[in-house]
């Protein structure tokens, strides 16, 4: 298992540290950038931005549904 190498390459927090949701705000790519913040959806804590997560996406494809 290397799940939280990727985790810790990336920067994204899979798992808000805060609440413990998997959940995260819905994000515009039309309208959003790279750098754009990702929050929790139930806590608003900042869970990475908008680059790592589409390189998890791409690396998690198998594991993760977005
Ligand atoms: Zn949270």
């Amino acid at each position: 298992m290397n799940l939280h190498q990727d985790t810790v390459t990336t920067g994204f927090k899979i798992v808000c540290t805060d609440c413990g949701s998997l959940s995260i705000k819905p994000t515009d790519p039309a309208h959003a950038s790279d750098d754009t913040i990702i929050e929790c959806r139930h806590c608003n804590a900042v869970r990475g931005t908008l680059a790592d997560l589409q390189v998890l996406a791409r690396r998690s494809r198998d594991v993760f549904e977005f």
